[in-house]
């Protein structure tokens, strides 16, 4: 990781593993988080519902137990003991129904007190705890208040009487159809087994309230409880609260009206339960998550330093190639290695559109001057080929002079001499022509256009004619060649050599026979001059298109090593190639490709050999 932080900027080997963490971090907290949500809405859902179904059957099972609570107060009114009271109210009387009614007979049980009331609401006997008596007065008068004969009787909100709650039901005591009075009797809410026999009906996690609809006394079946902290309605809706305190944590609760009492119940479970399994998932998710990161982070280093190693050093190779490495900079190269590929690259292509345009000029320049001297140097050679052959002319008519006048006056030795002078005279004019044909072919214009093959072929036949019947030579051409694109003397002169040379490189005592054919394919024509001569072996191919190369002595076979030379430089200045095959002692056939003349209609291009 020695890459990792040079100068602060992060290389790739330390970005890409960054980014594709970032990335696994990123999915796994949002998907653990929106698993985590809905798995938590679908408990606390199931939850909502099964507690509410709970509470409904805790609501009804109170709404049972009130209307029990009145049909047994009004049992009690209309027994004879107390209609004899509100008959007759002697004192008697009184004592029997105190006794009746007194705290804890199976008539009064966990009641706290008993009040009855003549037909005029007026109180006319009581029994009990006169403490929860004193709080109740005031709600005693509201509850008889709206009794009618036809009224089995009412059950009155819970009072908070010191750390108990009490309430009372209330029933007319009815004889004849009349009302003869009222009993009230107080309770105290508080029965252990009823509250233990609930808790294990609701499950040990849930908690049951009781309360009045609309006010803060609450109880849990045994002592005054504190509201919940928000406010309840007896509806189905679902809550959610945290009581604080000791108890604290969030919880769930629903709260129903008790039908036929003004009562209300209210169940709560601990929503850490409800949430449980919810947390265990996104605690293994995370945990999960976790390995997959770690697993990712070493997938995806090693997956970088795989790709970006190359990168890594091509981007100091060419930063070295640039010149602009850390090293021969002594500053620190910007950004990570893309970027600083990109500006060394930049700056390369710079550079190398800097050193082309340079390269370009100088190319022009060079060509320039060489063509002034090629130019100049051709015409030079061209003057002194010219020039020396009047001197030469000279020479060779001296000696002959020499050899006829003054013959007889020379010894064989001198004559010899003179006649040596006289051979190397004309060798030399020979060499000398011939270069010029060579310098001549190589200058002047050349303006190519449509030829008759078979006029040219005749013309440069013409030419050879006389060394041809020297020879004793057969010289065949086939019919009707196609036409072809080229410049007519130097075609003539090309077939001239071509044709010369087949008839001259033959052994002694072999009639020369030559060939010249066509053959044409994709608008080339390729024009055949074929001998039976000595052959050219293959490493020669080549090299005898050069001037002044001969594989032969002249005394063996005359030349002057410029005829090729004259001929390739010929075709190439007509666009066209020439090449040769070759097989010892069976001959030789040279080939020269030229272009199909462009007036040519195509049907006769294809020429059958
Ligand atoms: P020259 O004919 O004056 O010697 P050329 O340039 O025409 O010069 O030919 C170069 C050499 O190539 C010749 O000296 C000869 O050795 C060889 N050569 C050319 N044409 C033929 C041929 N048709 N058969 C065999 N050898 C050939």
């Amino acid at each position: 990781m020695a890459e990792s932080n040079r100068g602060g900027r992060l290389s790739l080997t330390v970005k890409l593993p960054l980014f594709i963490g970032s990335l696994l971090v990123v999915t796994v907290v949002v998907y653990s988080y929106v698993s985590y949500a809905r798995v938590r809405r679908s408990a606390l859902g199931l939850a909502g519902n099964r507690i509410g179904a709970v509470t409904d059957q805790l609501a009804a099972l109170f709404k049972q137990s009130g209307s029990t609570l009145i049909r047994g107060t009004r049992q009690v009114a209309d027994t004879d003991i107390v209609t004899r009271f509100l008959t007759n109210p002697t004192d008697r009387n009184r004592a029997a129904v105190t006794m009746l009614l007194r705290p804890n007979t199976t008539a009064g049980k966990q009641v706290a007190s008993a009040q009855v009331f003549d037909a005029r609401r007026r109180l006319i006997a009581v029994t009990g705890d006169s403490a929860a008596l004193r709080t109740a007065t005031a709600a005693t008068s509201d509850l008889i208040a709206g009794l009618t004969a036809e009224d089995s009787g009412v059950v009155s909100r819970f009072l908070a009487v010191g750390d108990s709650v009490i309430y009372a039901s209330a029933s007319p005591s009815v004889s004849n159809g009349r009302v003869l009075g009222y009993l009230v009797m107080w309770r105290y809410l508080a029965n252990p087994p009823a509250r233990r026999q609930l808790s294990e009906l609701i499950g040990t996690d849930s908690r049951f309230y009781i309360g009045n609809v609309g006010d803060n006394v609450w109880s849990d079946f045994s002592r005054p409880m504190d509201p919940p902290p928000v406010a309840v309605a007896g509806d189905t809706s679902i809550l959610h609260y945290s009581r604080g305190g000791a108890e604290g944590g969030a919880l769930i609760a629903t709260a129903r009206s008790i039908q036929g009492v003004p009562w209300i119940v209210l169940v709560e479970f601990p929503e850490a339960r409800v949430l449980a399994p919810a947390a265990a998932f996104l605690r293994d998710s995370l945990l999960i998550g976790a390995a997959i990161l770690a697993l990712g982070l070493i997938v995806a280093w090693w997956a970088s330093r795989q790709l970006t190693g190359p990168l890594v050093h091509l981007t100091r190779t060419a930063e070295e190639l640039a010149g602009r490495g850390s090293s021969s900079r002594g500053g620190e190269p910007e950004g990570d290695e893309i970027a600083r590929l990109t500006t060394v690259f930049e700056s390369m292509v710079a550079h190398v559109r800097e050193s082309q345009r340079e390269l370009e000029l100088r190319v022009k320049t060079r060509t320039n001057e060489l063509q002034e001297r090629n130019e100049e140097l051709e015409s030079f050679a061209y003057s002194i080929s010219h020039d020396l052959r009047a001197p030469l002319r000279a020479m060779d008519g001296f000696s002959q002079a020499l050899l006829e006048e003054y013959g007889d006056k020379l010894d064989s030795t001198g004559r010899q001499y003179a006649e040596r002078v006289k051979a190397g005279a004309r060798r030399m004019d020979l060499l000398i022509r011939d270069l010029l044909a060579y310098s001549k072919m190589t200058r002047g214009d050349i303006k190519v256009g449509p030829l008759e093959l078979d006029r040219v072929v005749r013309g440069a036949l013409d030419q050879v004619e006389g060394d041809a019947r020297a020879r004793g030579a057969r010289v065949v051409v086939e019919d009707d060649m196609p036409r072809v694109q080229g410049h007519e003397s130097t075609l003539t002169q090309v077939l001239m050599n071509l044709i010369a040379n087949g008839i001259k490189f033959v052994p002694a005592g072999r009639t020369p026979e030559v060939r010249v054919r066509t053959e044409g394919r994709d608008g080339v024509v390729r024009l055949w001059v074929m001998d039976n001569g000595i052959g050219i072996p293959p490493e020669y191919h080549e090299r005898i298109f050069r001037v002044f190369e001969r594989l032969h002595r002249t005394d063996e076979y005359p030349g002057t090593g410029i005829g090729l030379a004259i001929v390739r430089k010929g075709v190439e200045r007509m666009g066209g190639r020439v090449g040769l095959e070759s097989e010892a002692d069976r001959g030789t056939s040279f080939w020269i490709d030229l272009p199909l003349a462009v007036d040519q209609p195509p049907a006769r291009a294809a020429v059958a050999p």
